[in-house]
């Protein structure tokens, strides 16, 4: 067991360890120096795999403090923020919601529940840019019951679950290297015996400025591939053709030396109802009413930050509908369970065992437990159950090094 951990905490040295073993055995120097090349060669494999194009993730944890601002005097909130770095653009998420009991299952926040603090505070609101009503209520103003970073290196990704009272509602937001924009996957899933009747998204943007906090008039906009609206007007959207929207601000334009950027999303029409942008003279509202039975729906969200309005509409011209195609056939799941197929490694992990000889014997009680514990949560994800599948991709990531140790085992034992 300790042997095991020192080995997660130091993966290499816990390759180089399975292979050190073997040099007081009467194997022959060959044989050593051919299995030390080949565990090499793989770890390099591996290694040069991951830094070709990376997006680095960082969970800043959750904190628990007396609220300054969120709730009631005396009460505490949670805080929990996660970061995606693309390598071109850096987006942090942030959780927050007064936990005292005296809320029971929801979580007040007087600035939103889910925000975007990065990479600036105005465009998606830092303090809570999504809202997801569930039969007319807030879902992100109810009980986290998941918040975790699920993949990281060749795409960064996290998710978060809600405890609606009539649905969980999922979301998980996905980074690719070298990205401008995160693409994000929202689901709802009914808790029986309640039934999902409505379901709606509304985001808040705040574009390129603060305007009335900092005591200044902007000219607020939402321009779609179809048109383009100027405040004080509500945009009645089209699904079909709206599938991306830029909000920008006519004044705070860095080609005028004003504000900070404007920022847009894009909305995937298969399972939206109708839409509506509410282009007001401070916050810009949009609101999208999805169908209940879809079950989810994507989203992107782009924060121009340091463009100037026109390059940021040259952009969307340009790959809007090439980022919605990429959107439309992203697989949300951790890589590893994307990669995993389960009756393979059964197959590949039995044939390495019996290459293994009697090295396999110490080992052979963790692969099995491995291969146990992958297939009662595979078939939990299977099901739609996504803190099992996250848990399935934690496994498959931590069991690296037991594989590395079976391999060269194998190797070391071949005839
Ligand atoms: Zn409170």
């Amino acid at each position: 067991m300790r042997r095991e951990d020192s080995a997660r905490r130091r993966p290499c040295s816990s390759k180089l360890d399975a292979v050190v073993r073997f040099a007081g055995r009467p194997q022959t120097k060959q044989r050593l120096c051919a299995a030390l090349v080949l565990v090499l060669a793989m770890a390099c494999a591996a290694r040069a795999q991951e830094s070709a194009g990376s997006v680095s993730v960082y969970d800043h944890g959750s904190q628990i403090a007396p609220v300054t601002f969120e709730c009631t005097p005396g009460h505490k909130a949670e805080t929990h923020l996660i970061t995606l770095d693309s390598g071109a653009a850096r987006y942090t998420f942030r959780y927050s919601g007064c936990v005292d009991p005296s809320h029971g299952d929801l979580r007040p926040s007087s600035e939103g529940n889910f925000g975007m603090p990065d990479p600036m505070p105005a465009n998606w609101y830092w303090g809570g840019f999504l809202q997801v009503f569930v039969n007319g209520t807030d879902a992100i103003k109810y009980r986290q019951t998941d918040m975790r970073v699920i993949e990281s290196g060749a795409r960064g990704g996290l998710q978060a679950i809600w405890a609606h009272p009539d649905a969980d509602v999922g979301l998980r937001l996905l980074l690719l290297p070298g990205a401008n924009h995160v693409l994000a996957y929202l689901t709802w899933k009914p808790r029986p015996p309640a039934t999902v009747n409505s379901i709606a998204v509304h985001l808040r943007c705040y574009p390129s400025f603060f305007t009335a906090a900092r005591g200044r008039q902007g000219e607020r906009h939402c321009k779609t591939p179809r048109i383009d609206k100027g405040e004080p007007e509500t945009l009645e959207l089209v699904p079909s053709e709206d599938t991306w929207l830029l909000f920008y601000d006519a004044i705070f334009d860095k080609a005028k030396g004003e504000g900070e950027g404007p920022c847009a999303a894009l909305v995937v029409p298969d399972a939206v109802q109708s839409g509506k942008v509410i282009i007001g003279d401070y916050a810009v509202i949009t609101q999208i009413a999805l169908k209940p039975e879809a079950g989810a729906a994507r989203l992107a969200f782009y924060d121009f930050a340091g463009l100037t309005n026109a390059q940021a509409e040259e952009y969307m011209k340009t790959h809007g509908a090439e980022d919605l195609r990429q959107l439309v056939e992203t697989d949300f799941r951790p890589e590893p369970v994307r990669l995993l197929q389960l009756d393979r490694l059964k197959a590949d992990v039995g044939e390495l065992l019996t290459q293994a000889a009697e090295d396999a014997a110490p080992l052979r009680p963790k692969v099995d437990d491995l291969l146990a514990r992958a297939a009662a949560l595979g078939a939990q994800a299977d099901s739609g159950d996504w803190k099992a599948e996250a848990d399935l991709a934690t496994l498959l990531q931590d069991s690296v090094d037991l594989l590395w140790k079976l391999r060269a085992f194998a190797v070391l034992n071949a005839p």
